[in-house]
């Protein structure tokens, strides 16, 4: 389903379940092996600067593709990186990153080449999946005009990939949860990226909010 310009495709034929453990070991090991005191450093409690909010796609993990390590960034992920006001998982992640963690930034990750986004503009079925890409069909139409203008395949899909993250971004600051936050100060901005899986280089969509001023009016919470 993503874009997949060569025939070869990573090969996974050497991971089992046995294998999983094996590779822990070897992780505690290494670890160890850099800082004796590096997993005691780690259980002694979080303080991750940023909120990941990215696609479930297991060729977009967070801290490999940022070089970052554990404890350095808190992860919430979904088919499609989609940002549902309604979605208790993600607005419990966001609520605990930003009034008790205190992250500093809230980076929403897209990805070119993204099954959820490309299936999103099929009128295939795919089962419960469906009703959670309505979300990405709800982005195509709010951009309809742009996107139909584009008329080849995988570029139109490149598109909705950003604007998914565009349209993400903006109704994250709709929370109820980000209004708070500028309300009382707190310093706070929600970002908007998309990963190429073909070069591994992050496109910021310079959509980056720390206040109400791009927002709407009917959306901003005055605090009364
Ligand atoms: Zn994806």
């Amino acid at each position: 389903m993503c874009a997949q310009t060569t025939t070869q495709i990573h090969d996974t034929s050497h991971i089992s379940y046995e294998s999983l453990l094996e590779g822990n070991r070897i992780f505690v090991e290494e670890s160890l092996q850099e800082d004796p005191e590096y997993f005691n450093k780690l259980a002694n409690g979080q303080k991750p600067p940023v909120l990941w909010i990215g696609c479930a796609d297991s060729r977009v993990p967070a801290n490999q593709i940022t070089h970052t390590n554990p404890g350095e960034i808190f992860v919430h992920r979904n088919i499609a990186n989609v940002i549902v006001h309604t979605d208790m998982n993600m607005l419990s992640v966001l609520d605990y990153a930003v009034n008790v963690l205190k992250v500093k930034h809230v980076i929403i990750t897209g990805h070119y080449g993204c099954g959820g986004v490309i299936a999103s503009m099929t009128s295939k079925q795919f089962g419960i999946i469906d009703n959670w890409l309505r979300n990405i069909k709800d982005v195509y139409r709010i951009h309809s005009k742009e996107l139909d203008a584009i008329v080849d395949d995988t570029q139109r899909a490149d598109r909705l990939v950003e604007l998914n993250v565009i349209e993400g971004v903006s109704n994250l600051c709709k929370t109820s949860i980000v209004q708070n936050a500028w309300q009382n100060g707190q310093e706070l901005s929600v970002h908007g990226w998309v990963y190429s899986l073909a070069t591994g280089i992050i496109k910021d969509m310079k959509v980056s909010t720390q206040n109400n001023s791009q927002l709407d009016e009917v959306f901003r919470f005055d605090g009364k």
